[in-house]
């Protein structure tokens, strides 16, 4: 059995990804350009999106589409605890009150059932979490969303890849997807925002540059636009080119690294059946594709007296990474110490998501992984568990 350290996660890059990122270095225009360019037509070609907007990063997307919608104080926006932080960081910076969800015991995505109820005068945005690279029942989230006059706006940060009823997740809606360096397709750090809306999209392309009507390359001419002038005050979280470059490649063999790392969780699922007291997230009933982003499993404390924090100690020994996917947000510090006093008592239960929270790890999955990797982490496991 190799002791090299088996990571979380490695970046699906190869070396013609490697020559490309070169290539734009020599080329002599290395921030947002054709390449950025080129990356949204080819999230446009794969979603079947309208409108695509290259960004810094997802969260970037966040912040601008709440503005964009006018979050502000004494607004309301419902979204789960378990998410990464950056969605619940930028609700309260604008000043809004994040109302969390409650989760699927099972799956750990919210649905229509759990957020209805939190629905008040003041709700002016639900963004529901495509998680681990399973679809949220998006259809009962819209309906629901339609029958307020609620928008919606799906975190797709795991969902490159995955499919709802036979559609990719961003032909329909609104959409920001994470090209952070774990995520199925990567630039480093990036995000799309994708929405069939051009004007919510002209509005995000103009707040991502300075509030300038344009991006700084003029895609024909190779120069600023010389009547460019500010619109309105925007930030700048444009994606650069040599960034950009690097998802060009991962986005012509997108089908095969989401076929691998199917086939690679597959494997972990049917091992682990053998191994009590560990339980992988469920796989939802209704029609969709899976992207396998996280392998996620559930590590249950009272079965072998071991809990999940002990598990990833022990695994690291082993050389295998591991990690938590996530915290719940409204049990981290700033929120466990301040949400009461700034937008009143949280809004329970959140039985799913606390249980879960404290339960989760996170599995090494990624493209270039073998068998033999999948098989070596269940053999720790299954060691580690049944030393205890
Ligand atoms: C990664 C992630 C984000 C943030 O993406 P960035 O591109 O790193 O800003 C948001 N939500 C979820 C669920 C994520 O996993």
């Amino acid at each position: 059995m190799s002791n090299e350290f088996l990571p979380l996660c490695r970046p699906a890059i190869d070396e013609q990804d490697i020559s490309a990122v070169a290539d734009v270095l020599r080329s002599g225009w290395i921030t947002t350009g054709p390449k950025s360019a080129e990356l949204e037509e080819s999230i446009l070609r794969h979603t079947g999106a309208q409108h695509a907007v290259s960004l810094s990063s997802a969260t970037a997307g966040m912040h601008l589409v709440l503005l964009a919608l006018g979050i502000g104080p004494g607004d309301e926006v419902i979204t789960p605890s378990m998410t990464w932080v950056s969605t619940v960081n930028m609700i309260t910076l604008l000043g809004a009150k994040p109302v969390f969800v409650d989760v699927d015991a099972d799956n750990l995505m919210t649905n229509a059932t759990l957020i209805e109820p939190l629905i008040t005068e003041r709700t002016k945005l639900i963004i529901p979490v495509h998680y681990a690279g399973a679809s949220l029942d998006l259809d009962a989230i819209y309906d629901l969303g339609e029958r307020y006059k609620i928008p919606v706006v799906e975190d797709a940060a795991h969902a490159l890849g995955c499919e709802y009823k036979g559609r990719p997740i961003g032909k329909t809606g609104t959409c920001l997807f994470s090209l952070h360096a774990i995520k199925n397709v990567t630039t480093a750090e990036g995000g799309i925002f994708t929405t069939q809306d051009a004007e919510l999209a002209a509005r995000i392309r103009r707040l991502k540059f300075h509030g300038l009507g344009v991006d700084a390359f003029d895609r024909e001419t190779q120069g600023r636009a010389p009547q460019a002038e500010v619109i309105e005050p925007g930030y700048k979280y444009n994606m650069p080119d040599i960034c950009a470059v690097l998802a060009l490649g991962q986005m012509k063999r997108i089908d095969e690294i989401t076929q691998k790392r199917g086939e690679l969780a597959l494997h972990y699922r049917d091992l682990l059946t053998a191994v009590g007291g560990i339980t992988p997230l469920s796989i939802p009933s209704y029609e969709h594709r899976h992207c396998w982003h996280l392998m996620i499993i559930r590590v249950d404390p009272l079965i072998y007296g071991l809990n999940r924090d002990q598990l990833i100690a022990r695994l690291k020994e082993c050389g295998i990474g591991a990690g938590i996917h996530f915290k719940a947000c409204h049990t981290q510090k700033y929120y466990r110490e301040n949400y009461a006093e700034k937008f009143g008592e949280i809004t329970k239960p959140l039985t799913n998501t606390e249980h879960n929270s404290e339960q989760i790890c996170s599995l090494p999955l990624f493209p270039d992984m073998n068998f033999s990797d999948v098989e070596r982490v269940v053999a720790a496991i299954s060691e580690i568990v049944g030393n205890k």
